[in-house]
């Protein structure tokens, strides 16, 4: 019988943390050991939260790795449902200058949400899991989970694109108003 690995979650950073403002490094070496662990500890972190994304900084890898995992969650009730994708490198360019305010909260800003000016259409590329670079466009949330993740490898937080203080709402009251 094959051994079965069973890797850990790692905690989530939380803001503060040095990790989460500086910019994380390329992925020189897409296929080796310690990538592949490295996205396994993220998958396995992110699978124990209400989260739709996770970047590698946010559990202390500085790295140029996210994984988009739109789906309909606690946290986010309306999300579309899509598999989760690991994508190392990436980038993107807005298709058009439309930006559109959307509420947003991050597992490394606990209690809290507001309301991001996100580009509404966007060109993306990345390289897979496999290797292969990957060209996609995305459109409205997973656009906007997406840019959430990028800035993290920027070493931002969503909280830096609020444009008005008045955005940002306790999570308590936002769930309550149903905003
Ligand atoms: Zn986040």
């Amino acid at each position: 019988m094959a051994a079965v690995t069973t890797v850990a979650a790692a905690a989530i950073v939380q803001l503060g943390a040095p990790v989460l403002r500086v910019p994380a490094a390329e992925v020189t070496d897409l296929q080796s050991d310690d990538t592949r662990k490295d996205i396994a500890v993220m998958r396995a972190s992110l699978a124990e939260t209400q989260g739709v994304g996770l970047a590698a900084p946010q559990i202390g890898i500085s790295k140029r790795i996210i994984i988009v995992a739109s789906r309909p969650t606690a946290r986010y009730p309306n999300a579309p449902l899509m598999s989760p994708t690991v994508m190392l490198n990436p980038s993107y360019q807005p298709c058009s200058e439309s930006k559109e305010k959307g509420w947003e909260g991050c597992l490394s800003v606990p209690s809290i949400r507001a309301l991001v000016p996100r580009y509404l259409d966007i060109d993306i590329r990345y390289y897979s899991e496999q290797g292969e670079l990957v060209t996609a466009n995305l459109q409205g949330f997973v656009a906007r989970v997406f840019q959430h993740e990028y800035d993290h490898l920027e070493g931002m937080v969503y909280l830096d694109r609020v444009e008005d203080n008045r955005d940002i709402v306790a999570e308590s009251e936002y769930f309550r108003q149903q905003m």
